[in-house]
């Protein structure tokens, strides 16, 4: 069964979950904010998409000043800075 859904009707049906469901969602949305929180605060280069340490990104330049980046291994291009990818 493929069941489609969109984004807001899945959000109603987060509080009818068990228990065990609902403990592993936010198990994982945890791990999402950890993972964002440790890319946020490191300035070494890692692939925000595929994760790839940083043998796999390659300098492309600059953008608005900041050093431009770029993933061997999924193509997505990024800027890294103190804070933040983007
Ligand atoms: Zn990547």
């Amino acid at each position: 069964m493929k069941l489609i859904m969109k984004n807001t009707e899945i959000s109603s049906q987060i509080p009818q979950l068990t228990d065990f469901q609902k403990k592993r969602l936010y198990r994982e949305i945890l791990d999402f904010i950890q993972f964002n929180t440790f890319v946020q605060s490191v300035h070494f280069t890692i692939c925000p998409v595929c994760e790839v340490n940083e043998r796999l990104i390659i300098k492309k330049g600059f953008l608005n000043g900041k050093k431009r980046y770029q993933c061997k291994e999924c193509d997505y291009k990024f800027v890294s800075t103190r804070r933040k990818l983007s």
